[in-house]
């Protein structure tokens, strides 16, 4: 036990028995680790700190909050010391350390989906009816929004659409929705990924064989790792969760580094506004995504795979954990996969409420039980990922597309799309339009062509403005709706497919409120830890509402020039890299200037 001090509160025994339970449901307490390169290259040959995100949300739920007694009880349990373990609980949106007034947290979407369907009025009304209630950053649900994510005392979490708070009471002991999503383009061609939504029964293994699950695994069983990862790379995957790098490429330097435990990580931490393709998969398809997984686990010599699902979404993560439990009865997971001797079984993390832990290198160190706080790379993950070990961190959506290539073959998959975006794409729709929801195309369908789908623009006034790639993208104006969807279309016209999310804006819309919450959304999220990121932020934000008041214009102008360019150079991780993109495309296209008449 490290020298170090505890406080006099003690746990109350309903905390006690939540912390026991967490640390044992979730395997050997100890990892053996070698070596940690990331905090001053210490050795610890023994860790059990990676409990500490379990353990934090176990008291969360079992009262409310972190209370000092709980979290020093965690802490003695996981030789963690406790003003380290404060420093993590309160990184998170999700953990308080104050008590909670009632049984529950309201925690009401108003990010830019939502701020459309009157969010903010919501906040005032949801408080005016008594209701312990805090503004949420997007909780994924936009195609349907306004969103309100429950947090409950001793009770499992759930998420509610009602728009009249007095009509609250009647949702907040029921669980989450559980009806068949139905997609807007149910029953299309163009449906590769989606083929299974609103068909397949989520709860049922049986049901997800009889649409062809768990062939392709039958089928990588059968082939060798080299061969399996062959077949990624012919197809072109690049991943689908931002940074579009090569999938077969990062498989391939994780399986050669060989003589070394082996990490997946399948990254469910959706958290980009406007973002909610994950979820929906995740909810309706699980065991799609565990086939996945094991397939990928078996080709990159990984033994145990992760998937860190972001807290918000309390129904994708019961259906993956009851489908996790189906699949090890059925030796789909476990020691001796459909008897073939080989191993791989699928640990769940849930974040709390942090969108920097989508962050591949925040990720693992938010799972390992530090704040989640990005690492500088190099070292890539492919060498030094989770716990320093090679890792393999895939989107969810990325993972989904495995058992069709190797069900069909990499050719046969890159024959969709175009020659650098093989394959097909899901994309968000919200906002301004007819039908909003998830769809999914080929690479090189337009933007206009995908309005179309969804019917069009809708609402009063006219089409003024499209926010592609989420708040981390670009908006654009409707002369780009000729633009081809891929990869490289996007990129050479300087914006960026992101994360699939295409919100579309009247010019009745209030565009000066939405990029404002664009930067406070930046603001609030950045981790702190390095100086262009945590201060440009903040300036970037007050930059703005001088600019949009016309308080001072062509100086505070080319300073959001020159403070948006340090941010982009200088900061360590993605966050700060693109904190100034969507407000730099609203200044360039003249967006916030009616608004000001
Ligand atoms: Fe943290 Fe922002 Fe720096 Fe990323 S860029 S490490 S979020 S402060």
């Amino acid at each position: 036990m490290p020298d170090i001090k505890f406080g006099t509160s003690l746990p109350s025994p309903d905390e006690k028995v939540a912390v026991d339970e967490a640390v044992e449901s979730h395997g050997p307490v100890t990892i053996e680790l070698s070596e940690r390169l990331v905090y001053g290259g210490q050795k610890r040959l023994k860790e059990r700190r990676h409990l500490l995100l379990p353990a934090l949300h176990a008291l969360q739920r079992a009262s409310g909050w972190i209370s000092p007694g709980g979290l020093d009880y965690a802490c003695r349990i996981l030789e963690v010391p406790p003003a380290e373990a404060y420093g993590v609980a309160t990184f998170y949106h999700l953990f308080s350390d104050q008590p909670p007034k009632g049984d529950q947290i309201l925690h009401v979407c108003d990010d830019i989906a939502c701020i459309l369907n009157g969010a903010n009025d919501l906040i005032d009304a949801s408080k005016q009816e008594g209701y312990e209630t805090k503004p949420s950053p997007c909780l994924g649900q936009c195609e349907k929004g306004s969103a309100v994510f429950v947090q409950r005392v001793a009770s499992d979490d759930t998420v509610i659409f009602e728009t009249d708070p007095k009509e609250f009471e009647k949702y907040l002991t029921k669980n989450s929705e559980k009806e068949p999503t139905k997609l807007p383009q149910e029953g299309s061609d163009h449906l590769r990924l989606l083929s299974r939504i609103g068909i397949v029964d989520p709860n049922s293994l049986e049901d997800y064989k009889s649409h062809g699950g768990y062939k392709a695994l039958e089928k990588a069983l059968e082939m060798d790792n080299e061969e399996i990862i062959e077949e990624v790379s012919s197809s072109g995957l690049r991943g689908r969760g931002g940074a579009a790098f090569p999938t077969g490429v990062k498989w391939k330097a994780v399986a050669d580094e060989k003589g070394k435990v082996h990490h997946l990580v399948c990254n469910a931490d959706e958290s980009e506004p406007g973002t909610f393709k994950d979820r929906i998969l995740m909810e309706n398809d699980p065991f799609a995504l565990i086939e996945s997984m094991t397939i990928a686990g078996l080709a990159i010599g990984a033994e145990k795979g992760w998937f860190y699902i972001r807290g918000e979404y309390p129904l994708a993560k019961q259906r993956l954990v009851e489908a996790i439990e189906k699949a090890k009865k059925s030796d789909l997971l476990g020691n001796n996969i459909l008897g073939s001797g080989r191993k791989f079984d699928i640990e769940i993390r849930s974040g709390a409420g942090a969108y920097i832990c989508g962050e591949e290198t925040a990720l693992f160190n938010s799972i390992e039980g530090f704040r989640g706080e990005p690492r500088n790379k190099p070292p890539f993950p492919t060498t030094n990922g989770l716990f320093n070990e090679p890792t393999v961190v895939n989107n969810v959506e990325t993972l989904a597309n495995i058992p069709r290539i190797i069900l069909h073959g990499g050719e046969s998959y890159a024959s969709e799309g175009t020659d650098q975006s093989s394959g097909t794409r899901l994309f968000c729709l919200s906002g301004r339009v007819a039908s909003p929801g998830l769809y999914e195309f080929e690479f090189g369908v337009t933007l206009g062509e995908i309005l179309d789908a969804a019917g069009g623009f809708s609402g009063s006034g006219n089409l003024k403005a499209i926010l592609l790639g989420g708040a981390a993208g670009s908006f654009v104006t409707p002369e780009s709706l000729n633009l081809p969807l891929t990869f490289e279309d996007t990129r050479n016209a300087g914006v960026s497919l992101g994360s699939g999310v295409i919100m579309a804006f009247s010019d009745r819309d209030d565009l000066k409120k939405i990029v404002l919450r664009i930067a406070e959304f930046f603001r609030d999220e950045s981790c702190g830890q390095c100086v262009p990121c945590r201060v440009g932020t903040v300036r970037q934000e007050e930059l703005l509402i001088r600019i949009t008041d016309k308080q001072t214009l062509d100086a505070d102008i080319s300073l959001f020039d020159d403070l948006a360019s340090v941010m982009s150079d200088a900061s360590i991780c993605g966050l700060g890299h693109t904190a100034a993109s969507a407000v730099r495309s609203a200044l360039n296209l003249g967006l916030l200037e009616t608004n000001n008449e």
